[in-house]
């Protein structure tokens, strides 16, 4: 059986500013935009315990947040310290795993099915990844275990604050279906409206719904919004980019949802990246398509392929993938192409007919 965690850090960037002042733990704490006295502009991005239980949350216009508390704290990101501790917390995760993968700056996915064989060991290993990240990182977390990546994502959902929940195989149906609908991952605030106009409450409505009849609405969404439901996920745990891998990135000037846009850099990114792999004589197995979104979740997608060195198949799978799984509820702030499983084929047969 497969076995998948989620480890996503609580409440992340206000959890790193309580490093740097531990004062602020006893304190109502808010990263985001400057609340200018009432008047500022932009959202609380995160805020602590502390402040939660007060009604903020992430996402809330700072304008509100401040209205409800003007003596909290109130901070800017800082970006380049949370990266680091992102960091951190990765390297820590690694030596349980070996792979990991980074869904976005405080959330990583580790396969540990070699590693544990049952409910029990995988609880001890969880228990074992949270308190090392806590004594070295100094970090909370919340980790979700079951044997898809969607529900190791939504037992981490019910884990948090600083929990542990393991969902197994048998129990995910019964696990995922009494919640409602926008609580599917993946599921954002545009298609929980349109499912629950069609009448849609729970995850179990919408697992009974023909798949047709999604399709009919969300095109091949609704094939995605079938499977999901019906805890159907198999996507792998893919480390994000391997060691024998070369790729390239690009951040566009404006956040952009315009497929014909994205799909022009893809191809230029990987014409690029073509002419870096023919040079080298490399032939490539896998081709892997970074988006990071403009709320800054990041998603890689990886499809092994044929081995090969033509550096026509690079923009060929990776706007296959980018149509597949882009999530079009947001925008996109950057992209990157990458190709791995690279070897010198002067060493291979059979890789150029
Ligand atoms: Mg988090």
């Amino acid at each position: 059986m497969r076995t998948i965690m989620l480890i996503d850090m609580d409440y992340f960037f206000a959890a790193c500013e309580e490093i740097k002042r531990p004062e602020l733990k006893s304190r109502p704490t808010i990263v985001g935009a400057d609340p200018k006295g009432g008047r500022g502009r932009g959202v609380v991005m995160t805020c602590n315990y502390v402040a939660r239980k007060l009604g903020i949350h992430s996402a809330m216009p700072i304008s509100s947040a401040y209205k409800i508390a003007p003596e909290a704290e109130y901070l800017p990101m800082d970006y380049s310290y949370y990266e680091r501790k992102s960091n951190e917390a990765l390297s820590i995760i690694k030596r349980f795993s070996g792979a990991a993968e980074q869904v976005s700056i405080d959330e990583f996915f580790i396969d540990v099915s070699l590693k544990v064989s049952n409910h029990d060991e995988a609880l001890r290993l969880a228990e074992k990844v949270k308190a090392a990240i806590s004594s070295e990182a100094m970090l909370p977390c919340s980790i979700g275990i079951s044997s898809t990546k969607l529900v190791a994502k939504m037992a981490c959902e019910k884990a948090k604050p600083n929990g542990i929940k393991f969902v197994g195989e048998a129990e995910s149906k019964e696990f995922m279906w009494p919640l409602p609908v926008g609580e599917l991952y993946g599921v954002g605030a545009k298609t929980r409206e349109r499912l629950e106009k069609m009448g849609y409450k729970t995850i179990g409505d919408l697992s009974k719904v023909n798949v047709m009849a999604l399709m009919d609405e969300f095109d091949s969404f609704g094939i995605e919004l079938h499977n999901l439901s019906n805890c159907i996920d198999p996507r792998e745990v893919v480390e994000n980019y391997e060691i024998k891998s070369i790729g390239k990135e690009y951040t566009f000037g404006k956040d952009t949802k315009d497929d014909s846009e994205v799909i022009k850099s893809i191809k230029e990114l990987s014409a690029s990246l073509g002419k870096d792999v023919s040079a080298k004589k490399f032939s490539f197995k896998s081709v892997t398509l970074k988006l990071r979104y403009m709320d800054f979740t990041e998603h890689m997608h990886s499809r092994s392929i044929r081995p090969t060195g033509l550096p026509g198949e690079i923009a060929k799978t990776a706007v296959e993938i980018y149509l597949e799984n882009v999530d079009r509820t947001k925008k996109i702030r950057k992209i990157g192409v990458r190709v791995s499983g690279l070897q010198d084929y002067k060493n291979q047969k059979l890789l150029f007919n």
